[in-house]
């Protein structure tokens, strides 16, 4: 028999797991108490980069092995992913930030101010030493959410906007997924929010094909190119969970940092100034907690668009293996 299994948030571990337990033949609908996609997701503000390798810079080992697999996931199912690798600079000043980047990553190569200004010409002459990722990819995570919402739709799964998923909601006999992101703390003692601030800035004046990682001992930045000449411009890492609006401070480090990258950047319109929460565990990796027939899928920290094709598939598979035993008693009960 196919489980039945309510999930409850309607983020980007949400909508995954919904579509990953669903592909896998489970019935499956979605509690998101907001009233419309992304309006209270820390989703809707990622920068959408799938950059395992680049990650291990700072990640443990794990979060680049669980990585690996984002791409192809996310290419089959949403439109718009982009395969063009990532690219990492420095100003010559800065060039120590590079060797320290290179040092703890895998997978990319050195290059210098040709190979450069052909990946990216209008970054030429900028920088002279940098490294390429070339297997590394990114999307728009917003399109991503739409995509994964219309897909769930017309796969028959329906997500029930305005729906606080602690109050009911669920049948009897659904088997209960949690992917409430930081409200979960409620019940998981130990997440915590991890606030991250970001822009988004509009010019016609520079063309990026991949992300770019800026990096400065002070104000590391990245920008993530986007459809209409729109750029991601992030992102703070700030221990707090407050979703207060972005400081002046970090609006006027992110604009440095970016007019720094590129001058265009200073006669570019601001689009969006946005401050969220990211959720995290202390070792800032994800977690599948079981209780039960209840579990929850949280922690996904910097990863949640890297590491939930991952975790959405575990999810997927931990609730068939737990819904069979189940199924299992009750067949027991009736004979
Ligand atoms: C500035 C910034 C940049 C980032 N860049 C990247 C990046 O480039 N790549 C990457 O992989 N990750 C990135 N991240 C991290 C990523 O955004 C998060 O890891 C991810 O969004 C967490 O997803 P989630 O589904 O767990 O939580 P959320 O997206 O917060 O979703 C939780 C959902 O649960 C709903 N909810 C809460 N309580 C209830 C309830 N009681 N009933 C029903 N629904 C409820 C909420 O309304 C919300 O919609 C970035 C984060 C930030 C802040």
């Amino acid at each position: 028999m196919s489980p039945r299994v309510t999930i409850v948030g309607g983020g980007v571990v949400g909508l995954a797991a919904a579509l990953a337990l669903n592909e896998r033949g489970a019935l499956v609908q979605v509690l998101e108490r907001s009233s419309r996609l992304g309006e209270d997701a820390c989703s809707w503000s990622a920068g959408g980069m799938l950059a395992p390798w680049c990650e291990g810079e700072s990640a443990e080992p794990e979060v680049v092995e669980w990585g690996r697999q984002a791409l192809d996931w996310w290419e089959t199912r949403v439109g718009g992913v982009r395969r063009n690798g990532a690219l990492v600079v420095a100003a010559p000043r800065d060039h120590p930030e590079i060797d320290r980047f290179a040092a703890r990553t895998h997978n990319r190569r050195w290059v210098g101010e040709a190979e450069i200004a052909g990946l990216e010409p209008d970054l030429s002459p900028r920088f002279r030493k940098g490294l390429h990722f070339p297997d590394e990819g990114h999307l728009d995570p917003r399109r991503a959410l739409v995509d994964l919402a219309e897909r769930l739709a017309a796969r028959g799964v329906a997500i029930h906007f305005g729906v606080d998923g602690r109050n009911g909601g669920a049948e009897k006999d659904d088997a209960l997924l949690d992917c409430r992101g930081l409200a979960a703390r409620d019940e998981l003692s130990d997440l915590r929010g991890v606030r991250g601030e970001m822009l988004i800035l509009r010019t016609k004046e520079i063309a990026l094909s991949r992300p770019v990682r800026f990096l400065h001992p002070r104000i590391p930045l990245y920008v993530v190119p986007r459809d209409g000449g729109e750029f991601m411009i992030g992102a703070t890492s700030i221990e707090s969970a407050s979703r207060a609006p972005i400081t002046a401070r970090s609006a006027m480090e992110l604009l440095n940092a970016a007019y720094a990258l590129h001058p265009a950047f200073g006669e570019a319109e601001i689009v969006e100034m946005r401050a969220d929460v990211r959720p995290a565990f202390p070792d800032n990796l994800p977690r599948l907690v079981s209780q039960g027939r209840r579990m929850y899928l949280n922690g996904f920290y910097r990863h949640g668009f890297l590491l939930a094709p991952a975790f959405a598939e575990r999810a997927a598979a931990a609730i068939f293996a737990t819904e069979a035993i189940h199924e299992d008693h009750r067949e027991r009960r009736r004979a």
